[in-house]
């Protein structure tokens, strides 16, 4: 089992989190988790408020690789595929119209 690496917070930085009662404007991706402290911890941890998104991430060496920027590139590049990858189911579904 992988650990989560102290001082990295890539993950609570490079994707978008969706609009939650933590975060009610939901968080944009490539920028800090207003609960990221200035440590890089998160301040919700242990409590009932943090996000059920980062209760159920689990640190894995795909992710986070060997440093906070090697996870960072990883996360934005995941970000990117998921991008292409609606883009690409939209327009398969406006060339069949
Ligand atoms: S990317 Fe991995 S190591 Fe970095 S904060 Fe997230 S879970 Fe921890
Ligand atoms: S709530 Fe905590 S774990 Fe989730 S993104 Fe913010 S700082 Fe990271």
């Amino acid at each position: 089992m992988t650990d989560c690496r102290p001082q990295c917070g890539a993950c609570c930085i490079a994707p978008s989190i969706s609009a939650c009662a933590a975060l009610p404007q939901g968080k944009p991706a490539g920028v800090a988790c207003p609960h990221l402290t200035a440590d890089i911890r998160c301040a919700l941890f242990g409590t009932p408020e943090r996000p059920d998104v980062c209760t159920s991430l689990r640190p894995q060496p795909e992710m986070c690789g060997d440093s906070a920027a090697e996870a960072m590139a990883t996360l934005i590049r995941w970000a990117a595929d998921r991008t292409a990858r609606s883009m690409i189911a939209v327009h398969s579904l406006l060339s069949v119209q």
